[in-house]
């Protein structure tokens, strides 16, 4: 591999989606959904996923190395451990720590459109304020947890997270004619930055994933290499500009015959609006890998398994279609995404090799 100052690479914390702890044989394999982007010293979460303070310490860092969280969406399995980080996380933080991002999604501005499915019409929750963004979310969960911090604040003098975490909310361009009910994801939009350092750009675009919205994918540009993460997203155009000459692709991927098998018998509306989630909202692996090629990303791994469970065969079994580097990572595994050499290229393991060693 090429030396480089930077090193950047990614270390794959957790590599499960789904708002759910997955039973069954496999069970605990994978942890909630989060990848740490690491660049020099540096260290961006991009969503933060169940399990992820442990394993940001699995993997050698603490909440004290991060610059930033940037929640791609505000499903819960990408976010559920937010207030852990931010209050456990006061623990580990360095004193001339300089507030550490939260980077996210705003408040959705409408609840989404009844399911045709819906028999009875659901009520919403908090009719009040039904789909905050990721300020609202963050203060009310410090709110949540008031009685623990202000015993530690008050009596222990310890920090206060919101002098600490400075969460704030993605403003979308407003010329794109986006509409989280009538156009979620526009088409055609170009990539806008949502932030910036001396060592990344981040930029953003929406993505697919109904009917949630905005729904998020991120860039990470550095002088030494590029990752692009999908977050959620059936295969999506505005995924490949995003993606376009990237050298790791980091994307999401479902198992289709498992969601057949899981609600396919099942007469319930309720298991067919599931049903009918996963197949407008989600990816597969072969499609995955058409999004990789169209890209022309240097090396595709694919994360966020629906179910955390299956075996590696099941995501392997098309990885001859991809020309490059093709991985499906465990939890904890480092990918660099320097540029490939070809020296590179011939050094790392097959995917053969690579399903040998995580059998
Ligand atoms: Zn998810
Ligand atoms: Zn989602």
């Amino acid at each position: 591999m090429r030396a480089t100052s930077l090193n950047p690479h990614v270390v794959t914390l957790g590599t499960a989606g789904g708002p759910r702890w997955w039973t069954g044989v496999h069970a605990g394999k994978r942890a909630g959904i989060s990848t740490a982007v690491v660049v020099g010293d540096a260290v961006y979460l991009v969503d933060a996923g169940s399990g992820v303070g442990n394993q940001l310490m699995k993997a050698g860092f603490s909440v004290g190395n991060l610059r930033g969280i940037f929640l791609t969406h505000l499903h819960s399995d990408h976010c559920i451990d937010l207030a852990s980080l931010a209050i456990f996380g006061l623990f580990t933080l360095r004193h001339d720590q300089k507030p550490i991002r939260i980077i996210g999604p705003g408040d959705r501005g409408a609840l989404p459109a009844r399911s045709p499915r819906a028999v009875v019409a659901p009520k919403p929750l908090f009719p009040e304020q039904p789909t905050p963004g990721t300020t609202v979310m963050f203060e009310h969960l410090m709110r949540a947890h008031a009685t623990d911090l202000n015993d530690r604040v008050i009596d222990a003098l310890r920090p206060s997270p919101l002098d600490r975490f400075l969460p704030s909310d993605i403003s979308i361009p407003d010329d794109i004619g986006y509409d989280p009910n009538g156009n979620p994801t526009p088409v055609g939009m170009v990539p806008f930055e949502i932030y910036r350092d001396e060592l990344v750009t981040v930029t953003a675009t929406l993505v697919k994933h109904p009917p949630i919205a905005p729904a998020f994918a991120f860039r990470f540009e550095t002088a030494e290499g590029s990752v692009t993460i999908s977050g959620d997203t059936a295969p999506c155009e505005n995924l490949v500009r995003l993606a376009q000459g990237t050298d790791l692709l980091l994307h999401e991927a479902i198992d289709f015959d498992w969601v057949s098998r899981a609600y396919g018998n099942a007469a319930s509306e309720e298991a067919q609006a599931s049903m009918d989630h996963h197949r407008r909202s989600h990816t597969s692996a072969t499609d995955a890998i058409g999004i990789a090629v169209q890209a022309g990303a240097a090396r595709l791994a694919l994360h966020h398994l629906v179910p955390g469970t299956a075996p590696a065969s099941v995501w392997l079994s098309h990885a001859d279609q991809f020309p490059g580097l093709f991985l499906v990572p465990d939890d904890l595994d480092v990918i660099p995404f320097s540029p490939v050499i070809r020296k590179e290229a011939d050094s790392v393991p097959s995917t053969e090799m690579k399903m040998a060693a995580s059998l």
